[in-house]
């Protein structure tokens, strides 16, 4: 019997990828039997406002070159094509039309993205959308974790799944600021991003931090 499709949705900035982004990505798509991980490169992300975002040319590129030797990743524009702030809502809802009702959705975030879940536009029915997998990462407290996991479960009774990625203290941010400071980035990510970055002179100035 031929089963549904399961796809997994790695959303995020991606100012720059990094291999903690491709590492988690990699986990849940082996944890889920996934069919597939579609990274999708956030337009205008209304969570990040503070600092001002890389071009989205700039961070979709990137995201191709850091995952195109991985047959089972994909990056969708979707977001990026979008004018205005983007939300999670909208993209699931447009994925759900184009791979049809029976398609299976996992929803990959890293923990501390999931403690702000709740936050999110239209939440409730975001979590009934699609199934949510909270990775765990470093600096982020397990019990804390747990709790918030198990308020959301006791809220929308829906599923939420916890996966332990190999450790990585990986961030865009201080990818960022090492390049600002002239620090190397080398091993944080593939290769061809770290050169991306230095062909466009990314993150040279401090604003960008
Ligand atoms: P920034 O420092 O600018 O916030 P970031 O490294 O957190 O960048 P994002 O693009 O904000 O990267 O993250 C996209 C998704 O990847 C989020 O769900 C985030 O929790 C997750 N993520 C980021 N870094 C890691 C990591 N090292 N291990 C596991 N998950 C991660
Ligand atoms: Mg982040």
């Amino acid at each position: 019997m031929k089963r549904e499709l399961r796809l997994g949705i790695m959303g995020g900035t991606f100012d720059p990828i990094h291999y903690g982004h491709l590492v988690t990505a990699e986990a849940v798509r082996d944890e889920f039997k996934l069919d597939k991980v579609i990274f999708v490169p956030a337009g205008n992300p209304p969570h990040k406002v503070k600092r001002k975002v890389t071009d989205k040319k700039h961070r979709y590129l990137m995201t191709i070159l850091a995952t195109i030797t991985n047959p089972f990743f994909e990056v969708s524009s979707i977001e990026i094509e979008r004018e205005g702030y983007t939300y999670t809502i909208d993209t699931i809802k447009e994925f759900k039309k184009l791979y049809g009702d029976e398609t299976l959705f996992y929803f990959i975030t890293g923990a501390d993205a999931v403690l702000e879940i709740l936050t999110w536009k239209n939440a409730d029915e975001l979590l009934r959308l699609c199934y949510f997998v909270a990775a765990t990462r470093p600096g982020i407290e397990g019990n804390k974790i747990d709790q918030e996991l198990d308020k959301i479960r006791n809220l929308y009774g829906n599923v939420i799944y916890k996966v332990t990625v190999p450790s990585l203290a990986i961030s865009s941010t201080d990818i960022r600021e090492r390049v600002a400071k002239g620090r190397p980035i080398k091993y944080l990510l593939p290769e061809p991003v770290e050169r991306y970055i230095q062909k466009y002179g990314l993150y040279k100035e401090d604003d960008s931090i």
